[in-house]
């Protein structure tokens, strides 16, 4: 279970763990400064005592002995008392001005000789008071051994503890004191803390409920740190492709309401026509039953168009891969146009290669070929008439170009026309099209993964071609 409420608003949340932080801080203070403050004191005191004692035993054999452990006396405010094996006093300093705790009567050096004799450490550290001195003393007891491991001698030392009672005390107030500060400052922060965190993210939440509603003007703003900036330039971002898809979409049905509209309109207009004018002038009938055909024909590609783009597009088309000879299934595609085209006038000149065998969906890149012939056909001069198809076997794979003599693409143009319903402003009528052929060309090269392309110069045609990167090697064929 969280400790802090997930609901909770963003600066009570700050607020709160400022105030846990506070009062952290404010136990280990309580803890160090004024509960253990006696305690760490003792076992500082001890540790340093034991140095010490350490310092006078290695100096113990030197020569200067005397000096050195007066010198440490005094700079440490301790008294030294060193004694033989058998009790004997070899070397005493007391720096107090009393008689040393380690001999008196009252502190009695028989029981420490006893408690060290008894001491599994070999050490001992005891804490009394002196009651002429009024004061805590600390002595600190160590054996002193031989080479061979044989007891040498005792060292004692004696020092006084000062009384921590009114450290305590004092520290105690100034923890209170700091404990209020610290609570005081800990509200002000967390408030501007919070302010400054929540503010640019409530600014965003709005422009986002905005945005939810269709306001694609909704602004998002960050706030001095980067996070915030982040999300704003993400929902920016995100507007401005949401405003995008939505005018895609009411061009889309606009353009497709506009091309179901038109033949419907016409049908009905002819078809009231033979009813009403034309039905017993059989010249005429005939000329308008002709225009309700091409209609109809016209709606009935639009449909199928629509339906095989969105098909391909929805991934449930899988590709049906077979090796065939692309150089074979070219010469179909252009004799089956030849028929046609000739009829209109138009002359299709087909470049083969060599014969080549490719792995790919045979009818979808008829489709793809076929597609851009009969978009060469209706956009070339009406000059000349001329459509190039190529077929170049390259080291990549097979390229098959398709070129016309036409007025060629604007430059702004080519990167729309792959797109769904798209159509130059100035095409005419008469050049029977949905819009969707090249879409349905796009679909299938990006489905097979093969690279594809149109070069356009204003006034002199242009080049639409596409990579069958999936050559068959003529040992891969033999092996099949
Ligand atoms: P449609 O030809 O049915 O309009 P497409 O998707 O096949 O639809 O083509 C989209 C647009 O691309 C065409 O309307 C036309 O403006 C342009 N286009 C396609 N092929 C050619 C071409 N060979 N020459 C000039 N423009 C072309």
């Amino acid at each position: 279970m969280p400790i802090i409420d997930r609901n909770l608003h963003l600066g009570v949340k700050i607020w709160l763990f400022f105030m846990m932080f506070v009062c952290i801080v404010f136990l280990l203070m309580w803890l160090f400064q004024v509960i253990f403050l006696e305690w760490f004191y003792e076992s500082f005191k001890m540790r340093d005592t034991a140095k010490i004692a350490q310092q006078l035993i290695v100096a113990c054999n030197d020569e200067d002995f005397e000096t050195k452990a007066e010198d440490i006396s005094i700079q440490n405010e301790i008294c030294i008392e060193l004694l033989s094996d058998n009790g004997k006093i070899l070397y005493s300093n007391c720096i107090y001005d009393y008689h040393c705790l380690i001999h008196s009567e009252s502190g009695g050096l028989y029981f420490y000789l006893k408690d060290l004799e008894s001491s599994s450490t070999n050490t001992i550290s005891r804490r009394m008071f002196d009651t002429d001195m009024q004061s805590e003393m600390l002595v600190y007891g160590c054996k002193l051994y031989w080479k061979n491991g044989e007891v040498a001698g005792y060292l004692f030392l004696n020092t006084k503890l000062a009384p921590v009672e009114s450290t305590v005390s004092i520290l105690k107030r100034q923890t209170m004191m700091i404990t209020g500060i610290l609570s005081l400052v800990g509200i002000l922060l967390s408030i501007l803390i919070a302010k400054y965190i929540s503010r640019p993210l409530t600014q965003i939440t709005r422009s986002a409920k905005r945005l939810a509603h269709g306001d694609y003007l909704a602004k998002f703003e960050g706030g001095g740190y980067a996070e915030a900036d982040d999300l704003a330039e993400a929902l920016t971002y995100a507007a401005t492709e949401l405003s995008k898809t939505e005018e895609m979409q009411r061009d889309l049905i606009a353009n497709v309401s506009h091309d179901l509209r038109t033949p419907l309109t016409m049908m009905k207009a002819y078809a009231e026509m033979i009813r009403d004018l034309s039905g017993d002038n059989p010249l005429k009938r005939e000329q308008h039953l002709n225009i309700i055909i091409e209609e109809t024909d016209r709606l009935s590609l639009l449909v199928n168009d629509m339906l095989d783009l969105s098909k391909l597009e929805s991934g449930t088309q899988k590709l049906n891969r077979t090796t065939f000879d692309i150089a074979v299934c070219m010469q179909e595609i252009v004799h089956r146009y030849e028929g046609i085209s000739e009829q209109m006038g138009y002359h299709i000149y087909f470049m083969p290669d060599e014969s080549c065998l490719v792995y790919c969906d045979e009818s979808k890149i008829n489709r793809v070929i076929g597609n851009l012939i009969n978009n060469a056909i209706n956009y070339t001069s009406k000059e000349n008439k001329q459509v190039f198809v190529t077929q170049k076997n390259t080291p990549v794979g097979v390229r098959i170009e398709v070129r016309d003599t036409g007025d060629g693409i604007e430059e702004d143009k080519i990167k729309l026309i792959f797109d769904k319903y798209y159509r130059s402003e100035n095409h005419k009528r008469e050049v029977v099209g949905t819009g969707l052929g090249l879409s349905i060309v796009k679909a299938i090269l990006k489905m097979h993964e093969y690279d594809y392309g149109v070069n356009s110069k204003l006034g002199e045609g242009s080049t639409f071609w596409f990579v069958i990167r999936d050559v068959v090697k003529d040992d891969e064929s033999q092996n099949e």
